[in-house]
């Protein structure tokens, strides 16, 4: 099966042989010594001088985790929802208490930077913090980060950005940017299979993390920070995901993270332009993300079951569909992490058969 979805992404050979080496056990030499490599290749990923700590849980776990490390309840929260993901922290905030006032974005739709700031000065009065995604992988959106984190910290805010598809897929220099928490998941960018986090925290958020009221023990990032600085973990961790890890961030980094970044950045342009050729309209046009294409499903399609249901059954290729009010309406294909080129092709020439079979039209290929 080819996945072309927004995670998991596909695994390169080279870490499915890592993830395949023999376990480690978590407290040892050996083991401290992959610790010490992969802080290092996390801390040049997430472009910060912070420690950025591993927290063996799925992408909505570690979000879970930025919530109960940094608020009491009671506290006042800003979500910023373009999408599922946006209304996921608001979930997270009202079950813990965290009161989040919701600005809602039409789907699709960019997000105008004097939107959030009137939204801040009025129902937003008070808040702790700018909860948003970077990229949203419900529609495919790209949001500002840089003018969000600005207009957070003008009202005193901290800037909350689950980057689970943007890290490793456009820049986001954390501390360039003063972005205060940055937090992602292995089976993204970073090509591994599902079951570990990443998460780092600004000076000012770990000011916060220290007040901040709500019960936690197991994702309490002061203890994993404790250990980390010595090359161990608070608890027994995903260490074969550890072992791929070291390799996923040899091969992403090994000609530095601008390079890396440019590759992706060809891979979307080159996706858009397929996406163009097949007649098909993006549902985010305004602020493509990088990570996906997002496109709408064209109206009386002559098909029988779904287009990923006949994309997968047929070719062996796995995208996603739309979510929520989304569902049987769009179509989402990756290309971030483990996706090349040479995937792309094949998912393109796929949907194009499967198109045109269904009456769709659309110019000839250009294969
Ligand atoms: C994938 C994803 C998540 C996390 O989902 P899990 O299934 O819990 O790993 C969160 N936010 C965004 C933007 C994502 O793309």
């Amino acid at each position: 099966m080819l996945l072309l979805t927004p995670g998991p992404t596909p695994v390169p050979d080279e870490v499915s042989r890592a993830l395949a080496e023999p376990l480690l056990h978590h407290r040892t030499p050996e083991f401290q010594a992959l610790l010490e490599e992969v802080r290092q290749g996390l801390r040049e990923l997430f472009q910060t001088e912070q420690e950025v700590l591993l927290v063996g849980t799925s992408g909505t776990g570690v979000m879970e985790a930025a919530v109960v490390n940094l608020f009491s309840p009671g506290d006042r929260v800003v979500v910023i929802d373009a999408g599922k993901f946006g209304s996921r922290w608001t979930e997270l905030c009202q079950a813990y208490q965290v009161k989040a006032h919701v600005l809602r974005l039409e789907r699709g739709k960019a997000l105008d930077p004097a939107q959030l700031e009137s939204f801040l000065a009025s129902e937003g009065q008070g808040a702790k913090a700018v909860l948003f995604q970077a990229s949203e992988t419900s529609t495919g959106l790209k949001l500002p980060v840089q003018e969000i984190t600005k207009i957070a910290h003008r009202v005193g805010a901290l800037s909350i950005c689950d980057s689970i598809t943007a890290l490793g897929a456009f820049d986001l220099p954390m501390d360039a940017w003063g972005i205060d928490v940055l937090l992602s998941s292995s089976q993204k960018a970073l090509m591994l299979p599902p079951g570990l986090s990443f998460i780092a925290l600004s000076e000012r958020a770990w000011r916060a993390q220290a007040e901040a009221k709500l019960p936690r023990y197991s994702l309490d990032l002061g203890r994993q920070l404790k250990a980390q600085k010595k090359n161990l973990t608070a608890w027994t961790p995903p260490t074969q995901i550890i072992q791929g890890l070291r390799m996923s961030l040899r091969l992403l980094l090994k000609d530095g993270l601008p390079a890396r970044l440019q590759q992706i950045s060809e891979l979307a342009r080159f996706s858009r332009a397929e996406a163009k050729r097949l007649n098909l309209e993006l549902v985010s046009p305004d602020s493509p993300s990088e990570a996906l294409t997002a496109v709408w499903i064209p109206a009386g399609l002559k098909i029988e079951g779904s287009i990923p249901k006949q994309l997968r059954e047929k070719y062996g290729i796995v995208i996603a569909g739309g979510q929520d009010e989304l569902e049987g309406r769009i179509l989402r294909i990756s290309h971030f992490g483990g996706v090349t080129t040479e995937h792309l092709i094949r998912g393109y020439q796929a949907l194009e058969a499967i198109l045109r079979k269904a009456g769709h039209s659309m110019e000839l290929s250009n294969f």
